[in-house]
């Protein structure tokens, strides 16, 4: 029988084409990346023994015996390998960590095993394949077993991608799926062609799939600086934190490049990113630097780079003190800097990279340029942020989060009339964690979100529940963050939880500050009017501080203001600032506003919100925030009314 093994011959030029240009010295001795360089290899071998079998087989009147029963061994034993190392690559792929893998290749390899076995002892048995003088090659009773083998490592295979969804994305998976499925289409094929040879090109076409689509180098790079992309970076630290590879870090933040690319434009901004490229590859190997995001690079620094964090953080800092050039012109910039170093101060990829995150922030925090240096103390603050985020997690579940309430007085009717909800968390670890730490935290993470829809849920219950007790409350005010107004569903939540819990939408008062504003003022003032068309109240929070601006409270549907206690403070202390509360008050009143005065610690402080127009009074003098059963025992009947305070 005549064979065509031309298709063999073109696999060949291609896979050789593919290896030298897949080459990386730099390549991150990862399983994944070693198998599929030995495939490569191994496939170049195989496509060899191929052809050298099929001229054997052709030429066996003239080779002697022995020799082509070992080139035929040979060409058997390496047939179904293919099969089997790319199995191994997508174990690899899909399992976490070592010891599993080796285990899984260990049993994964047993048929193969089973099968050498027979090859190794064909010449005796026949069994796979006979070579004779005289007829020359003819398969033997077994040899289903030669394409049972492969056929089984296939089915293996899909069923690993298939179960592999987890760890491997979709995109990934289809991708995988290409050698299974082509080499099955090549079985199928060859039934039909029998004359030609198509192994190679299958294992080659499945091979160049997998560069171009997960092996190839271009992933891992980012285009306008040449460094290692964020996916690289991660694939790095995950690679040597399992080896526990000591690392330090060098985080490079440039400080508002957004208004950089705003004032020169994004192709001048490109060229300023890459000066700074340039400037950071001359002073440490290309292949330890990254581009984090945009504006920002980590360099990595391991026992094979020799310059030391500090020196490299000195040159650096150094150099953001001179203008960067782009095309014609030049612009200074400045950088924030961040070390940290693995495993000392974090011992997981996701803490070390979360550690740097938290260091920038911190330094941009407090100004521009600045270096901060993971140190014991940042440590601390940042496990301890970790902790109270991981708490609040928790708290969602049902374990930590307490809402209490502090009861406001109404002046006109001398009793309390309504109260606010002020969230509480309790960590088994910490303690108590104050409301000024966890919310700006919730904020931060976009757990506020969830959490200010929990709060709503309880505060709706619990007003059910002082209805059913027959105690009378106007309402309780929550506090909303700017989060829930610009992101997440709302006015939808606030809806179906007064649906739900049977209360009026009147009774759920709802306080915002002014910063809520900033971001996006019109989206937050239709929602504002679509929540008061629907019957809810909204308070001006905290007005005194920060961005108090007279003509958003008067243009915005307030029905309560609550002045800060700093205002009520200097109103103790100074004539000016008596003058200041009285004016405030009178402009609201006059504005039909209604008014509470908070933070009333002391008899002086509530003497003197007497003397201007205040509708209710909110302080410690009177209440402090109580647990629920506690603010129930004090709006019961005759306890309505503060002790102490009929003296008035
Ligand atoms: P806030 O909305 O201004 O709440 C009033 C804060 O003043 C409360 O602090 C309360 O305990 C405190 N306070 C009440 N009377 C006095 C007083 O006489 N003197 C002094 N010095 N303080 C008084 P708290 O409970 O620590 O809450 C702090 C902040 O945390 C709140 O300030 C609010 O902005 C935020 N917060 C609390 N719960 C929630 C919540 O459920 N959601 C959101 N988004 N923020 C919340
Ligand atoms: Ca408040
Ligand atoms: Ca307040």
């Amino acid at each position: 029988m005549q064979w065509n093994i031309v298709p063999e011959y073109v696999s060949l030029v291609f896979l050789s084409i593919l290896l030298v240009y897949s080459w990386d010295a730099n390549l991150l001795p990862t399983m994944k990346n070693r198998l599929f360089h030995f495939c490569l290899r191994f496939v170049l071998l195989e496509i060899v023994l191929s052809i050298v079998s099929i001229y054997a087989i052709e030429q066996y009147a003239r080779l002697p015996i022995l020799l082509n029963q070992l080139i035929q061994m040979a060409f058997f034993l390496a047939m179904p390998v293919m099969a089997l190392l790319f199995l191994f690559y997508v174990i690899a792929l899909s399992k976490e960590n070592d010891s599993i893998l080796s285990r899984r290749f260990q049993v994964a390899a047993i048929p193969y095993g089973m099968y050498a076995v027979l090859v190794m002892t064909n010449p005796l048995t026949g069994f796979l394949f006979h070579i004779d003088a005289k007829v020359g090659f003819y398969n033997g009773k077994g040899f289903w077993v030669v394409y049972a083998v492969p056929i089984l490592y296939l089915i293996v295979m899909y069923r690993v991608i298939l179960r592999s969804r987890e760890r491997i994305e979709k995109n990934q998976r289809l991708i995988l799926m290409t050698f299974p499925s082509v080499t099955l289409a090549v079985i199928v094929i060859q039934l039909f062609l029998h004359d030609v040879v198509l192994s190679g090109t299958a294992a080659t076409a499945s091979l160049l799939i997998l560069y171009l689509f997960l092996q190839n180098r271009k992933i891992m790079q980012d285009d306008l600086t040449g460094f290692q992309n964020r996916k690289a970076l991660l694939n790095v630290l995950d690679f040597q934190s399992k080896r526990n590879t000591r690392m330090s870090f060098l985080f490079v933040s440039l400080d508002d490049f957004k208004v950089v690319n705003d004032r020169y434009g994004q192709m001048n901004g490109d060229a300023i990113l890459q000066a700074v490229s340039r400037f950071l590859a001359g002073i440490v190997p290309t292949r330890a630097i990254y581009r984090y995001s945009g504006d920002e690079f980590i360099i990595i620094f391991d026992k094979d780079i020799r310059m030391k964090v500090a020196d490299v953080l000195e040159i650096v800092k150094r150099r953001f003190n001179e203008p960067w050039p782009f095309f014609e012109a030049s612009c200074k910039l400045s950088a924030s800097l961040a070390t940290a170093d693995f495993p000392d101060h974090a011992e997981t990829v996701e803490d070390i990279i979360t550690l740097l995150e938290y260091c920038i922030f911190t330094s941009k925090g407090t100004g521009k340029g600045k270096v901060i240096q993971a140190d014991a103390d940042m440590v601390g603050r940042f496990r301890r942020r970790g902790r109270i985020v991981e708490s609040m997690r928790q708290g969602l579940q049902g374990n930590g989060f307490e809402v209490h309430y502090q009861p406001i007085f109404s002046v006109r009717e001398d009793c309390y009339t309504t109260a606010e909800a002020l969230l509480r968390l309790h960590d088994s670890e910490l303690g108590n964690i104050p409301p000024s730490e966890f919310i700006p935290l919730a904020e931060e993470t976009g757990l506020i979100v969830e959490i200010g829809s929990y709060v709503i849920h309880e505060v709706g219950r619990f007003l059910h529940e002082l209805d059913l007790l027959d105690i009378e409350i106007e309402g309780i005010s929550i506090n909303l963050s700017a989060l829930q107004l610009t992101e997440g569903d709302l006015a939808e939540v606030l809806t179906s939880a007064v649906r739900l819990h049977k209360i009026h939408p009147r009774q759920l008062g709802l306080e915002i500050t002014e910063s809520v504003f900033l971001d996006n003022p019109k989206r937050v003032a239709g929602l504002m009017q679509l929540l008061c068309s629907r019957g809810f109240l909204f308070y001006l929070d905290d007005f005194g501080t920060g961005y108090s601006n007279i003509s958003n409270v008067v243009s915005l549907p307030f029905s309560y203001v609550k002045i800060d206690k700093s205002i009520l403070y200097q109103a103790v202390s100074s004539m000016k600032g008596f003058h200041v509360l009285e004016g405030l008050t009178r402009m609201f009143s006059d504005s039909g506003m209604k008014l509470i005065l908070e933070g009333v610690e002391t008899e002086e402080q509530k003497a003197l919100s007497k003397a201007v127009s205040v509708d209710h009074l909110q302080g410690y003098l009177f209440s402090r925030p109580l647990p629920a059963p506690e603010v129930i025992a004090l709006f019961h009947g005759r306890r309505h009314k503060p002790q102490g305070l009929g003296r008035k």
